[in-house]
């Protein structure tokens, strides 16, 4: 037993040194794959190779003195937009749904966003609002646009509780307001404050911007009751780039108002492989038909609109 005792005890302290020994190795392996995965190393290898980390996302869309940028930020199904004025100034039209909060955020900061000067909330839906209580928390935020129209998901709740944490208020959108900005008009066309509709689409906030003599139409998921309205009080919708209502949708999209607003480009937002058939292929033909140039962020990504105030050019 003794013996067998000491035998042991010598084993253990042989293999204590071994063990040592086998510590050591495996410290230095650590502190080898720990220094290797560090960023720093990360960076010095890439831009030996030249190839950096940055993702697409990241990546500062150079701009010239008096450009101004829009975003069509690839959300998936869903809408973000982001424009951004020669100025600085910098406004934002939804934010995707409620997982798509982060992606908007990192795109944002990205392009080194951090005030949105005008930030809009179009109507109520997941796919506009969702990731609105994301933004709002990381960013400095100016004044905030939303239809007054209710909704009880817990979506729209959050976006309420964010505004409310940050002290903010809510700006109840309505047709003849004006974003106030100093470096572009920007006229709320829609909804109008009487409205009374059980469809949330219906409450889309429609937005022209006016830049020069560069216009664009932003129109959230507003639909064919809408487009009818704006083409019967005679509003002018005429724009050069069209946010396409409601992600292409034939219940959005008619040719009478496509004609009146007669852009050069239409752009819509789409899941790719979507479960509602967005774009629907009517919307597609009449573009087609009228010969404008359509983007939409499932074939394209996100899709880059500048403007120098005389010229428009598309992922330049
Ligand atoms: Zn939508």
């Amino acid at each position: 037993m003794k013996k067998g005792k000491r035998n042991s005890s010598k084993g253990l302290f042989a293999k204590g040194s071994a063990s040592r020994k086998i510590t050591f190795g495996i410290l230095a392996v650590i502190l080898v794959v720990a220094y290797l995965s560090s960023n720093s190393f990360r960076d010095e290898v890439d831009e030996l190779l030249g190839i950096g980390d940055t993702p697409k996302e990241s990546i500062v869309v150079p701009r010239a003195q008096g450009d101004l940028l829009v975003h069509f930020i690839d959300v998936g199904q869903g809408d973000s937009i982001l424009i951004q004025f020669p100025g600085g100034e910098n406004m934002l039209i939804d934010a995707g749904d409620n997982d798509k909060g982060q992606i908007v955020v990192d795109y944002l900061q990205g392009q080194g966003v951090q005030r949105i000067d005008h930030l809009v909330g179009t109507h109520p839906h997941a796919d506009h609002i969702g990731g609105l209580d994301d933004v709002i928390k990381e960013f400095d935020i100016g004044d905030v646009y939303m239809p007054k129209v209710s909704h009880t998901s817990k979506t729209y709740m959050d976006v309420l509780e964010a505004v409310d944490e940050k002290g903010l208020t809510i700006n109840a959108a309505s047709a003849g307001m004006s974003i106030p900005s100093k470096e572009a008009n920007i006229d709320i066309l829609a909804p109008d404050s009487e409205l009374e509709s059980k469809n949330l689409n219906d409450y889309s906030i429609v937005i022209r911007l006016v830049y020069g003599e560069t216009k664009f139409l932003f129109q959230g998921d507003a639909e064919k009751k809408t487009e009818e309205e704006l083409l019967l009080s005679g509003a002018n919708v005429k724009a050069d780039v069209l946010k396409l209502g409601h992600h292409g949708s034939s219940t959005s999209n008619i040719e009478e108002y496509i004609k009146a607003v007669d852009p050069d480009y239409a752009v819509a937002p789409l899941g790719e492989d979507n479960k509602y058939g967005h774009p629907h292929k009517e919307v597609v033909e009449l573009l087609d038909n009228m010969g404008i140039v359509f983007y939409r962020t499932d074939k394209d990504g996100t899709v880059i609109v500048v403007s120098d105030g005389e010229n428009i050019s598309v992922n330049p």
